[in-house]
C-alpha cells in the first residue's frame, strides 16, 4: 500500500520506486498466520469495536489492552482472566506480531544494545535500546530499507524494501520496553531514527505513535518522542497540522542546495527555501523548537563556510543543531569529522546564537548507525 504522500511528491519516481520488488509475496510468510489481525495494528478504539462486534463489552478490550501494553504479554494465552470463548476467538482471528530477534549485539561502552528483528516476510529491520544517565530510549524503524538514497546512509544504500505496518513499528517499541521491564526499568523516550523515512510512511507511523502514546498502555509522553525526517516538505506541513505534540528533527546535512543535493537526493525535489518555509510553518503552528541533524563528514560539510551558512539559515528559527560525526559505511568513502573540527563548527554556530550538541557516536563498534547491522548481516 502506498502512503498518503503520493509517489508524485517524491523526487524521481523510478529512483524512489516504492513498490515491493518482483517476487515479493506475502504468502511466503513463515511464522504467523498472516490472514489474521495483528493486535498491535489496532488502536484502542479499534480493539474495542472488534470485541464489541464479537459481543464482548469494553471491559474485555481494556483487559486485553492492559495485557498487551502494560504487562507486555508475549502470547495470547498469556492474557490473564480471559473467558475461554474469547480466547478461542482471539486465537482464530488475531495474532501478536512479536518480532523475533535475528541478531542482538551490545556495544563495548555498555550503553547500546542493537537488535536485528525479523519480519513475517523475512525482511529484517533494526531497533536499538540506548541507555544514558539512567534514561532509556528506543530507536525504531518505520520502513524496511529506504527510498531516499542518502549516499552516506547504510539504509539508503540498500534501497527500499517495504513500508512497515503500525503494528510492526509498535512491536519494536514493545520489544525494547519488555527488555527494560525485565530489568525493572521503564522506557521513556522513543526516536524514529532507525531504518526508513517516517514521513514517507505517514499513516502507519502516526497510528503507531497514537498506540504508544495511549495513556492506558505504554504511555510514552509525546514530548519524549522524536520524529526525524530527511525533509519531506508536504509531510512536515501535514505534521504541523496534527494534534500530536511530538518533537521534530530535520536531517539537514547541508546549508546550501548544492551541498544538500550532493548528499541527499530528495533535496533536489525540495530545495532549502521550501524546506525552511515548511519548518517556519511548523514552528509557528506548533510553537516548538525544531532539531536539525547534521552528520559531520570530514572535508565535505564540516567547513567553516557551511557552518556560517547554517548559522545564517537557522538564526531566525527556534532551532537546535545535533552534530553527529559520520558512522563510516561500506558504500560511502567519506570519513567522520574530527572532534576538533566539530568543536570549531559548534563555535561558529554559537556566533549566530544557535545552540548545538556534538552527539557521541555510541555503539559504533556494533554498527549502530542507521541500517548498518542489517547491511553487515546481508554481507555475511
Ligand atoms: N529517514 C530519517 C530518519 C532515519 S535516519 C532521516 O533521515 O532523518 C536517522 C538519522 O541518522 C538521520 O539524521 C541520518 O542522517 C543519520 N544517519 C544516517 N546514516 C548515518 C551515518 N552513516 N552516520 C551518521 N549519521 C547517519
Ligand atoms: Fe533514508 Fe534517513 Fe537513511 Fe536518508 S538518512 S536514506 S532518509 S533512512
Amino acid at each position: 500500500m502506498l502512503t498518503p504522500l503520493s509517489l508524485k511528491t517524491l523526487p524521481n519516481v523510478s529512483q524512489y520506486d516504492t513498490h515491493p520488488p518482483s517476487g515479493y509475496n506475502l504468502t511466503m510468510q513463515t511464522d504467523v498466520p498472516n490472514h489474521t489481525i495483528n493486535l498491535y495494528d489496532l488502536s484502542r478504539r479499534e480493539l474495542r469495536s472488534l470485541l464489541s462486534n464479537w459481543g464482548y463489552s469494553d471491559f474485555y478490550a481494556a483487559r486485553i489492552w492492559d495485557a498487551l501494553y502494560r504487562q507486555h504479554v508475549t502470547a495470547l494465552c498469556g492474557i490473564p482472566d480471559l473467558r475461554p470463548d474469547l480466547l478461542a476467538s482471539l486465537r482464530k482471528e488475531t495474532h501478536l506480531g512479536i518480532l523475533p530477534v535475528k541478531i542482538a549485539t551490545d556495544s563495548n561502552d555498555g550503553f547500546t544494545r542493537k537488535f536485528l528483528l525479523r519480519l513475517h516476510d523475512r525482511q529484517t529491520i533494526e531497533a536499538v535500546l540506548m541507555t544514558f544517565k539512567g534514561r532509556a530510549t528506543a530507536c525504531v524503524s518505520t520502513q524496511a530499507g529506504c527510498a531516499m538514497g542518502c549516499i552516506f546512509c547504510a539504509t539508503g544504500q540498500m534501497g527500499f524494501k517495504r513500508h512497515l505496518s503500525a503494528g510492526e513499528i509498535v512491536a519494536q517499541v514493545l520489544h525494547v520496553s519488555r527488555i527494560l521491564r525485565d530489568r525493572g526499568k521503564s522506557l521513556r523516550n522513543v526516536v524514529l531514527m532507525g531504518m526508513g523515512e517516517p514521513l514517507h510512511n505517514y499513516d502507519a507511523t502516526m497510528k503507531a505513535l497514537d498506540i504508544i502514546i495511549d495513556h492506558n498502555g505504554l504511555a510514552i509522553a509525546p514530548r519524549h518522542i522524536t520524529l526525524s525526517t530527511v525533509g519531506l516538505v508536504p509531510g512536515i506541513r501535514r505534521l504541523a497540522d496534527e494534534e500530536r505534540q511530538v518533537r521534530l528533527a530535520v536531517s539537514l546535512h547541508g546549508a546550501s542546495d548544492a551541498e544538500r543535493q550532493a548528499l541527499i537526493p530528495p533535496a533536489r525535489r525540495w530545495p532549502l527555501m521550501e524546506l525552511m518555509d515548511a519548518c517556519q510553518y511548523y514552528s509557528e503552528k506548533r510553537k516548538r523548537r525544531i532539531f536539525f541533524e547534521w552528520t559531520l563528514i570530514a572535508g565535505e560539510n564540516d567547513t567553516t563556510e557551511q557552518a556560517h551558512a547554517l548559522g545564517q539559515l537557522l538564526q531566525t528559527l527556534d532551532a537546535h543543531v545535533n552534530l553527529i560525526p559520520l558512522n563510516p559505511t561500506v558504500g560511502f568513502a567519506g570519513q567522520p569529522a574530527h572532534e576538533k573540527g566539530a568543536k570549531e563548527f559548534q563555535a561558529i554556530l554559537a556566533q549566530y546564537g544557535l545552540p548545538s550538541t556534538v552527539r557521541q557516536r555510541r555503539g559504533i563498534d556494533i554498527a549502530a548507525g542507521c541500517g548498518q547491522l542489517r547491511a553487515r548481516d546481508s554481507q555475511s
